[in-house]
């Protein structure tokens, strides 16, 4: 079924700063699996709601693509920390594959839960890194933001798109796909994230950052650092806790 990764990908491809975009799917239903994935559990459970590609692509185009394509990935975000670390990530991918990473902007759901937004692996042969954003997740917390009264709700779903981007190149750096949801990796890529990632935003930048990260970064910074800090330990495990172990082979 891995093999057929490329054949379940469809619609739009472009590409952008060497980074290949893709859009797939089209009904806001559970995708199937498509890789082996990393699974990165940034938000809550959502009802079920029914939403239209048209519905989708505007989204993109209007929330997505800016921040995303015209920025991140053209090394042109107003971070320069941020974008040395793309560099970095996708060179790494490069060295290892031969080929830039893959997006893939998928119109469904993830398997594994409706509040996982993103997720990062390979094809079954190792030879193309997968990054697959999970957009009708992305679009219940840009609503649920949008509708908090926070008046810097917008420029906490950025930091947040940013967060959730760069956190999955984090995964894309090395080279050790699981066929299951693995804790301790999402604590090794977690690490990484706030350490070259969030710490900037917030330390540099002054950046908002969605409870989600708030929370992690808060913990990374009382662990400074330390990954066996039991403060980490509980943190990530509050996330992935439920989700640990999932796969779906049988
Ligand atoms: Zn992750």
């Amino acid at each position: 079924m891995r093999k057929n990764l490329f054949i379940l990908l469809t619609g739009i491809l472009a590409l952008v700063g060497g980074v290949c975009f893709l859009i797939s799917g089209a009904n806001g239903e559970k995708s199937k699996p498509t890789v082996t994935e990393q699974i990165c559990q940034t938000s809550q459970v959502q009802k079920p709601r029914v939403l239209t590609k048209s519905d989708m692509e505007y989204f993109i185009m209007t929330e997505i693509n800016g921040i995303l394509r015209s920025q991140l990935v053209m090394g042109e975000l107003p971070y320069v920390e941020i974008n040395e670390r793309f560099k970095s990530s996708n060179k790494l991918v490069v060295g290892r594959t031969g080929k830039n990473v893959n997006v893939t902007l998928v119109a469904n759901y993830h398997w594994a839960h409706k509040g996982v937004e993103a997720a990062e692996g390979c094809s079954s042969d190792g030879t193309v890194a997968c990054l697959e954003l999970y957009i009708p997740a992305i679009m219940n917390t840009f609503e649920r933001l949008r509708d908090s009264g926070n008046p810097e709700w917008r420029k906490v779903f950025q930091s947040h798109v940013i967060v959730i981007f760069m956190h999955e190149m984090e995964h894309a750096r090395i080279a050790s796909p699981s066929d299951h949801i693995d804790i301790s990796e999402e604590s090794r890529a977690w690490d990484d994230t706030c350490r070259y990632v969030i710490d900037p935003m917030v330390e540099i930048y002054g950046l908002p950052l969605f409870k989600t990260e708030d929370g992690l970064y808060r913990a990374w910074k009382i662990a400074n650092g330390n990954t066996k800090d039991p403060v980490w330990v509980n943190a990530v495990q509050n996330i992935y806790g439920k989700i640990d172990g999932l796969t779906t082979k049988k």
